[in-house]
């Protein structure tokens, strides 16, 4: 199972979490070109959507968290106050204000699962497109591409940082929060 990193504010390391850009583009070197006998318990359209082949808004509520304070809203990354109940959580959150759409900068860099991946499971079962892109991206998983095998190549100098993922320019980190 993948998913990427979210930007916890209280990491003591900022420098190192990702820009989506940069995720998309770390995620399209890792999962393209695969070997036939890799299995992922993930559905085929989230790894599509982290490897920026296609854009989901967040449906934080398709994947809620309860805990021994009850049910968290709006998500398990963000702590916004907690809800007795489902129907609670589900009334009272404010639902527009989370998500890369919303403008929350608490979420500008998110792609995480429980985000996203209900994102991608609603657009399996709700569309005739979205069902028949994961027949197709589970019947053809190789996802062959010449230039992520070419990001693979990108030189490393000695003591720095892979180009692939550039972690140690901090001056981009966060050039791109809405696609
Ligand atoms: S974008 Fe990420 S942090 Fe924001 S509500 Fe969705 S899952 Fe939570």
């Amino acid at each position: 199972m993948l998913s990427p990193g979210y930007s916890y504010e209280k990491a003591p390391d900022q420098q190192h979490f990702l820009g989506r850009a940069r995720t998309r583009r770390l995620f399209r070197a890792i999962l393209s070109n695969r070997e036939k006998n890799w299995r992922f318990n993930l559905s085929p359209l989230f790894m599509e959507f982290l490897m920026g082949k296609r854009t989901y808004a967040c449906t934080p509520w398709g994947m809620p968290t309860y805990n021994i304070f009850g049910w968290q809203k709006p998500c398990y990354l963000l702590q916004d106050g907690y809800a007795d109940t489902f129907d609670e959580l589900i009334r009272e959150t404010a639902w527009e204000s989370y998500g890369t759409e919303s403008g929350n900068p608490h979420c500008a860099n998110c792609m995480v699962h429980s985000g996203y991946e209900a994102s991608a499971v609603n657009d399996t079962f709700g569309s005739l497109s979205g069902f028949v892109a994961t027949v197709k991206g589970t019947l053809f998983h190789r996802y062959r591409d010449e230039g992520a095998l070419r990001l693979l190549d990108e030189p490393v100098e000695h003591g720095q940082q892979t180009p692939l993922v550039q972690i140690g320019n901090t001056a981009e980190t966060l050039e791109e929060t809405r696609a």
